[in-house]
């Protein structure tokens, strides 16, 4: 089977772990990766979104392993009285290139809107800092045969540039209703939702970029359905939050991913 785009598999750790775990994690990670770890990042490109203060070292301690690191969250303001929020600039000062963006518990939690979360993209676009931006639909608005319309709307009010660059941003299709619960979506149904967002891509933005940009799958994704779910080729790996805290199981998921690669 040809994949058409380099599988992403992403960790979110979200408000977890602790910062003097990041050695031993990364060992862990080695001794549990088949074949190995460097094996691996040849072909996949692996991604840790950890807590802010986590950030500086855990780059120094996985950039040479080929793995990047990502913020979970960002302002897209300049610096200024922001209390508790982190600047773009300052991610770039400690070398980090990646951020998550429009996660469902930002949104829900701390009620970012639509708006918000497409200046957050944009900035960080122009400060060369690839988001991955988290789209999906709440369970009453899936029954209600909402789905498409919902991450349509999510997608219009962030996508809206017209020289956007497939391989300078990434989705994350993660149904709410999926998220820490223990429900998976069914490849059909996450199979399904990709796919959508493809053509929209292809509609609104270019072929291109529809061709280029990976799409995530997030909502609890575990060892038992990373295969079923990657053998979409829609479906261009996962955000992974419970199941990548234990070394030993995200890299399993790592070594399943790396086993359906070209
Ligand atoms: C997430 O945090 O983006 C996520 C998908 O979490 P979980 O895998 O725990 O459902």
């Amino acid at each position: 089977m040809t994949r058409p785009r380099k599988i992403c598999m992403a960790a979110n750790w979200k408000m977890n772990q602790s910062i003097h775990k990041l050695e031993s994690y990364a060992k862990d990670l080695e001794n549990f990766s088949k074949p190995s770890l460097s094996k691996i990042t040849e072909k996949l490109h692996v991604v840790l979104g950890v807590p802010a203060p986590f950030l500086e070292k855990a780059e120094s301690i996985f950039r040479p392993k080929k793995i990047s690191i990502s913020a979970q969250n960002v302002h897209w303001e300049e610096s200024g009285a922001f209390t508790g929020e982190t600047s773009l600039n300052m991610l770039n000062e400690i070398g980090i290139q990646m951020t998550i963006l429009g996660h469902s518990e930002r949104r829900t939690l701390f009620h970012e809107t639509n708006n918000e979360i497409r200046l957050k993209f944009e900035k960080a676009l122009s400060k060369n800092i690839t988001p991955i931006l988290c789209v999906g639909e709440k369970i009453e608005e899936r029954q209600t045969g909402k789905t498409f319309a919902v991450l349509e709307e999510q997608l219009s009010s962030c996508l809206s540039q017209e020289k956007l660059d497939g391989k300078n941003f990434l989705i994350a299709y993660e149904p709410v209703w999926a998220i820490g619960t223990g429900l998976t979506a069914t490849r059909d149904e996450a199979h399904e939702a990709h796919k959508f967002i493809r053509e929209y891509l292809e509609k609104k933005i270019s072929k291109t970029v529809a061709e280029e940009t990976r799409i995530l799958y997030g909502g609890s994704m575990k060892q038992d359905v990373t295969r079923e779910l990657l053998r979409s080729t829609e479906i261009d790996g996962g955000l992974i939050g419970g199941a990548s805290l234990e070394p030993e199981t995200f890299a399993s998921m790592l070594n399943i991913a790396y086993e359906l690669s070209p």
